[in-house]
């Protein structure tokens, strides 16, 4: 039957959830591989398959997704002399962006099943981030212009909970530049950034404008301190990225950029003229969605004390809606989180609240595979939180009308910036606050995740990070060689 939406398009073609479902279907027992991927040696075929470990489905201890072979230290050096920035005029970059950004949208069912399986992704998650990646190379690509002269070597280090977008996102920035690039990806999530790379060779991009390394820490930190490497895209932890910044200092030269995407500790006001059940909407996306695996996601939420209690009951209620488990099943709303150590930490965090007593709200997950049930936790302030909780967990403190001013203070006195989330139904307060904030995503009236390419540049101040904003137009320019300054005389 034909499927007519409320404006009159035709919808009978679009695919649903359910036919995209189906479309994976064969891909839940696939097995998939990955290595290194430099310029100097054979493109595809794989060497050393002895050193190669299991990539493992973080909601099922029994899936086996795939092998990943880490790159060597031979392979960082046949990397950082095989690299080559990407000479083909910015038309032809730009094409063959696009035309990636084509092909990745036809492996959907494959990307799909591996965000899954590898990063734990539910299906309407994974639908999102392919959509994010894809609008990212095609952003990227309309701002390649003549006059661009590439930088030269840039090292792009990815983080798992993004692993097609962000990933995507610095390469791409990076290669509609000309750059050359050595891309590092998250240890936990190697088979979507090799397939992705993969894509973007056959597409067009040489391999040594864009080689591969997968591995840990040691690949990174050697990828960060070489005099060759003309610039760093990093997002992840702040941790690591002043580690970084400390590795440029001393191998770099001087003035060598670093792009750092980092933590936050993100907040929500919600005052007494909210409309709570928008407000509850917005708190459990906010918090929950993506098991609160997102630099966005909303940490801690303060809400007016005259209406605290009806909007906690309204909270827990729709909490005990929510389903965690197996994210390849559609009615699943929170997967995994991405391994056993972030289970152990998240957890360690929880077992503390509750010998505290704090625990107001719970519900249950699966007990095998690395699942946290979703959990809010009572505070006094933000300062009571002493670092990011990377899960979905929600703390949440309350507020009198008078101690408005003394609560912003506080959220900027943590010294992140990245989002900020706030309901209200005052005009004049919308315009207070969103001037007092220090963060660099401020979103009124709905959840504060999602940041789409193009219109919502994505990206912090302070200890989130060092901008410019990824999707924005101030990003790619980063990427391209300073003018020389003008010489007089
Ligand atoms: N851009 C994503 C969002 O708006 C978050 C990125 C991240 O978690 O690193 O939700």
């Amino acid at each position: 039957p034909a499927r007519i939406n409320s404006k009159g398009w035709d919808l009978t073609h679009q695919p649903t959830l359910d036919t995209i479902d189906k479309a994976r279907a064969p891909l839940q027992n696939a097995s998939f591989t990955a290595g290194p991927l430099t310029s100097l040696e054979p493109k595809y075929p794989r060497r050393r398959q002895e050193s190669s470990f299991p990539v493992i489905n973080p909601a099922q201890p029994d899936d086996i997704v795939g092998q990943v072979t880490p790159a060597t230290p031979d392979d960082v050096a046949d990397a950082l002399a095989g690299a080559a920035i990407w000479t083909a005029d910015y038309t032809t970059r730009a094409a063959v962006l696009r035309k990636a950004a084509d092909a990745l949208e036809k492996d959907a069912d494959t990307l799909f099943a591996l965000l899954a399986r590898e990063a734990g992704k539910t299906l309407p998650d994974a639908v999102a981030e392919l959509r994010e990646a894809v609008d990212f190379l095609r952003y990227y690509a309309t701002q390649a212009t003549a006059d661009m002269q590439a930088r030269g070597l840039w090292t792009c280090i990815s983080p798992w909970n993004f692993p097609l977008a962000i990933f995507l996102g610095q390469v791409s920035a990076a290669l509609a530049a000309g750059n050359a690039v050595i891309a590092k990806p998250a240890e936990q999530t190697p088979l979507l950034a090799f397939r992705a790379v993969q894509i973007l060779h056959d597409a067009g991009v040489p391999v040594a404008a864009l080689q591969l390394l997968p591995g840990g820490g040691d690949v990174g930190a050697a990828l960060t301190a070489d005099a060759r490497i003309n610039g760093v895209a990093f997002t992840g932890s702040t941790a690591t990225a002043l580690k970084i910044r400390a590795s440029m200092a001393t191998h770099c030269a001087p003035g060598t950029p670093l792009i750092a995407e980092t933590g936050g500790l993100n907040a929500m006001i919600v005052d007494s003229t909210a409309l709570p059940e928008h407000a509850v909407r917005d708190i459990v996306n906010g918090a929950f969605r993506s098991a609160g695996q997102r630099c966005s996601a909303l940490r801690c939420l303060y809400v007016q004390s005259d209406i605290a209690d009806k909007l906690m009951t309204m909270l827990k209620g729709a909490m005990d809606e929510l389903t965690v488990g197996d994210p390849w099943h559609l009615s699943t709303d929170l997967g995994p989180v991405i391994d056993a150590a972030a289970h152990e930490t998240i957890a360690e965090h929880i077992a503390q609240a509750r010998s505290d007593g704090r625990i107001l709200h719970q519900i249950s997950a699966p007990a095998t595979g690395h699942f946290i049930a979703p959990t809010v936790i009572r505070v006094q302030g933000i300062a009571q939180m002493t670092r990011e909780i990377f899960g979905p967990v929600l703390h949440v403190a309350t507020f009198e009308a008078r101690d408005l001013d003394r609560v912003i203070d506080d959220i900027n006195a943590m010294g992140y910036g990245l989002t900020f989330g706030l309901h209200t139904r005052i005009d004049d307060r919308v315009q207070t606050v969103v001037e007092r904030i220090e963060a660099g995503n401020i979103y009124v009236n709905r959840d504060q995740i999602g940041a789409v390419v193009g219109s919502q540049p994505f990206g912090g101040e302070g200890l989130s990070g060092t901008g410019p904003k990824a999707g924005g137009p101030h990003y790619l320019p980063r990427f391209v060689a300073p003018e020389p300054a003008q010489t007089s005389g």
